[in-house]
């Protein structure tokens, strides 16, 4: 992929770059490790100094940068401020939260006389540089949901960005510089994904995690494999939406447009599949639909609009075949199933998709399996719990879930079963930094944010005195 800002609203090429020359990655390579050396000892007051000042900037730069996102990635502008604020609220939680949780531990004092020890601790220490190959739906999130924990651990970061949010890429790093971090502590790499196998195992790379496809992850978990480096890994997500005879169905089909229209679709934690108990199906399959169809398609740049452009041709592409090949094996189309039309001249080529709501899936169709990237739902009807726990669990997927149901029995029930690194009842997923995030199955492994999320990047030592 070439690495360049696409206006996906026009389909315009706005501005190329080039890629960095091997002796520019040696040298950034270089900087990381000589900054890791200083950084590792500085004191935690200091490094979240720093990124309440990184906050700081961020919070004053919201207008600009997001407008440098909707134009690389389409989101709307509202929605692209709302990440920054997000971003900067992050920063602060850690920069506030990470000595706490990074303190020592002191096993019981049963155990240490056991261990013959007169003292144990646990000290959890930084490891390294750690490369950050990175999405561009939350272009900004993504990455502060890695930098601002690794950072306050005493880790130093390179970022690999998607290569169609390269400007977004590049505010990053300057961010973290005038904030004060040494420029080697957080370097964006204008690299293709060609170019992440060798960085990745260049003995100055300690760990690496990856949002992003499944095939992504598995190209870079194969080689720390080989090098046996820590990874964590955000991948796919086809999230459940459960909707059982106690909800309250207005509220339930209002947040399930939001939950699964929410940036163009684009989403891995976006709601995909909506499971509908019999009783209520009908009344939320027909308030769903009339709520997708009712939302403002265009300019992501505009005041109103709900749903922009895709991020990129391909995805559209892709989106496309899905929706084909399940109306094609049999599933009706409720509302969209095409690109809009009557949309403004200049919005004439950019890459936008109708929110579309299908019904009758079957196991044959495509769409029963693969992440839908795009503002397509589908909705299934079920007899009672036990197959709604049944369909929820149908997917290679295990991102998060949501379920409606005022039910305590029915809660607990969704609690034990369903296969996901979430459960939100009466609502839908959301991040927060005191919160672990992350999936299994092939969603990935490992958790960002709270405190599971500053651990993955540290060497728990421990420290044994005779
Ligand atoms: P993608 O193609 O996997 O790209 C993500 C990043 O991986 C980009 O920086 C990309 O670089 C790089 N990459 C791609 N192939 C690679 C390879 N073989 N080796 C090394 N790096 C490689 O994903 P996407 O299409 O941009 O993003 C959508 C996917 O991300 C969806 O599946 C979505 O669910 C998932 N996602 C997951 C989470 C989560 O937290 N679980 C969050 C957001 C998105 P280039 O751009 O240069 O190709």
């Amino acid at each position: 992929m070439p690495i360049a800002t696409v206006n996906p609203a026009t389909g315009e090429t706005e501005r190329t770059f080039e890629p960095l020359t091997p002796g520019e990655v040696e040298e950034r390579l270089n900087r990381a490790a000589a900054a890791f050396e200083r950084y590792r000892t500085t004191p935690f007051a200091d490094r979240a100094a720093l990124l309440h000042r990184a906050a700081d900037l961020l919070d004053e730069d919201t207008d600009t940068v997001a407008r440098t996102v909707t134009t690389e990635m389409g989101k709307p502008l509202a929605a692209a401020r709302a990440e920054a604020g997000k971003c900067a609220k992050a920063m602060r939680w850690y920069a506030d939260h990470a000595e706490g949780l990074l303190a020592d531990e002191h096993p019981d004092d049963g155990d240490m006389r056991d261990s013959g020890a007169a003292r144990v601790l646990v000290r959890y220490r930084p490891m390294g540089a750690v490369l950050a190959v990175m999405p561009w739906n939350f272009p900004l999130w993504q990455v502060v949901r890695f930098a601002a924990p690794a950072l306050m651990a005493g880790n130093v970061g390179l970022l690999k960005h998607a290569s169609n949010v390269p400007q977004t890429a590049l505010y990053l790093a300057d961010l973290f510089r005038r904030a004060g971090f040494d420029q080697g502590c957080f370097q964006t790499l204008l690299v293709g994904s060609g170019a992440v196998e060798g960085i990745l195992r260049d003995p100055r790379v300690a760990a690496a995690t990856l949002t992003g496809s499944e095939g992504a992850g598995r190209a870079v978990a194969a080689v720390a494999g080989d090098e046996i480096k820590k990874t964590v890994l955000e991948l796919g997500g086809s999230d459940p939406f459960v909707v059982m005879p106690s909800a309250d169905v207005d509220a339930a089909a209002r947040t399930a447009v939001t939950a699964r229209a929410q940036n163009a679709g684009q989403s891995c934690i976006a709601a995909k599949r909506f499971i509908v108990h019999t009783e209520v199906y009908d009344a939320f399959l027909e308030r769903f639909s009339a709520g997708m169809r009712e939302l403002t398609v265009g300019d992501p740049m505009a005041e109103g609009t709900d749903v922009g452009p895709l991020s990129g041709a391909q995805g559209r592409a892709d989106l496309e075949e899905l929706v084909e090949d399940a109306v094609r094996r049999g599933a009706r189309t409720h509302c969209g199933g095409q690109r809009p039309k009557g949309l403004d001249q200049g919005l004439a080529d950019g890459f936008f998709y109708e929110p579309t709501v299908l019904s009758g899936i079957t196991p044959e169709m495509r769409i029963h399996y693969e992440e839908t990237f795009g503002p397509v739902a589908t909705v299934y009807r079920v007899a009672d719990l036990d197959e709604a726990v049944s369909v929820a669990n149908d997917t290679p997927f295990g991102l998060s879930s949501n379920v409606w149901t005022g039910d305590a029995a029915e809660q607990e029930r969704f609690v034990r079963d369903l296969q996901a690194g979430g459960v939100f009842f009466n609502g839908m997923t959301a991040s927060h930094p005191a919160f672990p995030f992350g999936g299994v199955k092939r969603s990935g492994y490992g958790r960002e944010l709270s405190g599971h999320g500053i651990k993955e990047f540290c060497n728990a030592t421990t420290v044994w005195f005779g």
